[in-house]
């Protein structure tokens, strides 16, 4: 047989990691059925088919989100729960009985026209989010069409050991089930960056690319793939010499991991003795214990609005005291920084939609013209800080009123549970994230106020380029290293330092090493990133000493472009960090070549 070609294909890193393995590929496609038209009479018959088959699928939903609650914990299932609303939603269900009533027709086709017409728009949206419910409302269809079809689901079940996944994408029913012992990486034609898939890959530590266009029309089952977390590439049948070349840099990256493991219980100290508050950025509480294992000194930002989306509603007060609680306890006495709900941007409401999401009705705007649902956490938030450490943070801050406002209602907060005596930490620290322009010019005077603050560098660079984040047409101008970004998040730490208080980072630029080179330079106190980074990050910081950071952050300032400063620090690294940076530049590589 003719050996096939090498295929390399690029997609968009969301899970960093290597991975070979054979290739397992899974359509997750509607299974067929013909429109047919019903006897009359026979109506009724056919509406109790309907009705059974949605039972059974409930009944098989319902086990898998004990499964996955019981596996990955509570805030995880709640993806399964979106579905159980999808599969039991009372529009549905009536419309579709309706339809087999009112025209006659099977109940396969009845349910698949009512979904059309219910559910159509969302997959040709433009916003992700209503893309990635689309997605939930196929699964739950297939389910039930299979149910009235007597088929079997495709399962992930009979994936082999050790398999690298070819998907367009996946529902969310099989993500969740993702067993990292089996799957060894995972490869999407579709997804975003903030899709469930996504987010569920990298809180599983699955090497994982989203958006890799033309994967199905390549992959064939059983062949060889190598999946390239870092690089945002998959290899499929890899010749003989880049398989090689993959398996030392694969051996060397688990060599450097195990040597990073030894690090675990170490501080994150500076050649010169500076501490730096290394800390985890997490969306669920299965990524909190990833923090802990890890060695993260606390949470330095837990994204809370993933509660909201998977429920499709608000939590309540109880549901969220419960985790907030869970995750303080887990990391006392370090710091647990709780940010309000950033829904909006594209983290959208259900349900509503606008021209220019990143510059609407995002976070803080969105929670004072909902004051019950920031009221509400912060009551949770309170509540949870007798725990543990536990600290209040504002998303997508523009200006003073708005961190003012904020405190007032935190304030009002405080004496509704003191009147109702309840307890809670009186001196409960608040802080802003500084990811507006606007917001870091005006840093001096934020930080006169407040707390600490934090930077945002996904969204400054993005608002400071006018460059969308999730946009890939112009994603070659999104750039953190960009001279205008740097001036910003120099003049924040700047600020807070003048003012005697702390100030971190916790966009992904933490986890950079050369974004972690300069903002040492700079003098930033603490560095927020995603559980996996933490020992990488560990290492940098322990092979820096921040006088040497200084001299070339001040020479890096100096420069026109992103580029140009990169090249600096990448000089500056070498330089004056060789071992460091023989060692990160051996992982990382330059770039490969395509053909
Ligand atoms: C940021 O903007 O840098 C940040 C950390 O917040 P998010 O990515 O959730 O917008
Ligand atoms: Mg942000």
């Amino acid at each position: 047989m003719k050996r096939r070609r090498e295929r390399i294909l690029r997609g968009i890193p969301v899970s960093a990691g290597f991975a070979v393995g054979p290739v397992f590929v899974y359509r997750h496609e509607l299974p067929e059925f013909s429109e047919q038209t019903i006897e009359s009479g026979s109506a009724k018959e056919e509406v109790k088919r309907f009705r059974d088959a949605v039972k059974s699928a409930e009944s098989d939903l319902r086990k898998l989100h004990d499964e996955v609650k019981s596996d990955m914990g509570r805030d995880f299932a709640e993806f399964i729960s979106i579905q159980i609303a999808l599969l039991t939603d009372k529009d549905v269900l009536g419309q579709t009985e309706q339809f087999i009533t009112d025209e006659a027709k099977n109940a396969e086709f009845a349910y698949t026209e009512t979904l059309k017409r219910l559910a159509g728009p969302m997959a040709t949206s433009t916003v992700p989010f209503f893309r990635e419910r689309a997605l939930d409302v196929g699964d739950v269809s297939a389910r039930v069409l299979r149910q009235l079809l007597g088929e079997e689901l495709p399962s992930l079940h009979e994936v082999e050991q050790g398999s690298v996944i070819a998907a367009h994408d996946l529902p969310p029913s099989e993500a969740a089930l993702l067993d990292p012992q089996v799957v060894r990486g995972l490869v999407l034609e579709g997804g975003g960056r903030t899709s469930h898939t996504a987010i569920m890959a990298k809180a599983k530590e699955i090497p994982a690319l989203v958006g890799t266009e033309g994967l199905l029309h390549e992959a064939v089952k059983g062949q060889q793939a190598v999946v390239d977390g870092y690089r945002g590439l998959v290899v499929l049948n890899p010749s003989r010499n880049r398989l090689g070349q993959y398996q030392s840099e694969m051996e060397r990256y688990e060599r450097h991991r195990e040597s990073l493991a030894e690090l675990t219980a170490e501080e994150a100290v500076t050649q010169d003795g500076k501490m730096i508050d290394l800390s985890a950025n997490i969306e669920f509480l299965a990524e909190a214990r990833a923090a802990q294992k890890y060695g993260a000194r606390g949470i330095g930002l837990f994204r809370t609005e993933y509660m909201y989306l998977a429920r499709r509603r608000p939590p309540t007060e109880d549901e969220q005291l419960e985790v907030y609680t869970e995750v303080a306890k887990m990391c006392e006495p370090n710091p647990v920084i709780i940010r309000t709900f950033d829904i909006g941007g594209d983290k959208v409401v259900p349900g509503y939609t606008e021209p220019n999401p990143f510059l609407g009705w995002r976070g803080l705007r969105l929670c004072f013209d909902h004051p019950e649902l920031l009221r509400t956490q912060l009551r949770a938030v309170l509540r949870a800080s007798v725990f543990g450490n536990v600290k209040v943070m504002y998303p997508m801050v523009s200006t003073m009123g708005e961190w003012r406002r904020a405190r007032m209602i935190l304030e009002q907060v405080k004496k509704e549970l003191t009147k109702e005596k309840q307890e809670f930490n009186r001196q409960l620290d608040a802080g802003v994230m500084i990811e507006t322009p606007s917001a870091a010019m005006m840093a001096d005077q934020f930080a006169l106020e407040c707390a600490f603050l934090s930077i945002g560098s996904n969204d400054l660079t993005q608002y400071t380029l006018a460059v969308d984040r999730g946009n890939e047409r112009v994603a070659r101008l999104y750039d953190n290293f960009h001279p205008s970004v740097l001036r910003l998040i120099k003049g924040t730490i700047e600020a807070a330092h003048r003012h005697g208080i702390w100030v971190g980072l916790c966009g992904e630029f933490a986890s950079d090493p050369l974004g972690m080179l300069i903002l040492l330079g700079f003098g930033i106190d603490e560095l927020s990133v995603t559980p996996g980074a933490i020992p990488e990050a560990k290492n940098v910081i322990r092979s820096i000493d921040t006088g040497s950071a200084g001299e070339i952050a001040q020479a890096a300032m100096q420069l026109g472009t992103g580029l140009e400063v990169k090249r600096m620090l990448r000089q500056g690294l070498h330089s004056r960090f060789p071992k460091l940076a023989e060692f990160l530049f051996e992982l990382a590589g330059e770039e490969i070549d395509d053909e």
